[in-house]
């Protein structure tokens, strides 16, 4: 997944900040803190050439990645073990295609770009994902059983569609 990315581009979310600033040195300068990201480019930064996009979403996917891998792997364990699911291994990645997937050998998968959801909408795509351990497949007992850790009937639906409809009007504007 590639942004248009400069100044003006943010990321704040309930779990995640992000944002570029510009800076005064010779390299670009990160800091952060679990949760909080703010990378000062180096002095004179120009976003416009395709080297210099290229080059700032390579940091932001970085950034993601190096948050996600923490932030991502909690939530799920955390999940999981609330609703005894067993899992074998957690692995947060640059996927693009899908939010996250999960294999018959109890893998979950999950996309660096979770990060750029509120929470409670990366909750329901780990809950979807633990839900596929037992159901392999979106059969009526697949959407009944997540419906019962996310709040009753009905519920796993409406997010699904709150999660597209994100998807579709705030992953704007993308250019790849
Ligand atoms: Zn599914």
């Amino acid at each position: 997944m590639k942004f248009k990315l400069d100044y003006n581009y943010t990321i704040q979310t309930d779990l995640f900040s992000f944002q570029f600033q510009p800076g005064d040195r010779k390299e670009a300068l990160v800091r952060q803190t679990l949760g909080n990201a703010t990378i000062y480019m180096p002095k004179n930064f120009d976003f416009s050439p395709a080297q210099a996009q290229e080059w700032a979403n390579k940091i932001l996917a970085g950034t993601l990645k190096e948050h996600g891998k923490i932030i991502l792997n909690n939530r799920t364990l955390k999940i999981a073990q609330a609703h005894n699911f067993s899992i074998n291994r957690i692995c947060v990645k640059d996927i693009s295609t899908r939010w996250g997937s999960c294999s018959s050998l109890k893998n979950v998968n999950l996309s660096i770009w979770l990060l750029l959801l509120p929470s409670h909408l990366i909750d329901y795509v780990i809950k979807h994902e633990l839900t596929h351990l037992n159901h392999l497949n979106h059969s009526p007992e697949f959407w009944h059983a997540l419906d019962d850790i996310c709040g009753g009937k009905g519920h796993a639906k409406r997010l699904d569609k709150e999660l597209d409809d994100f998807a579709k009007t705030q992953l704007q504007p993308r250019i790849g």
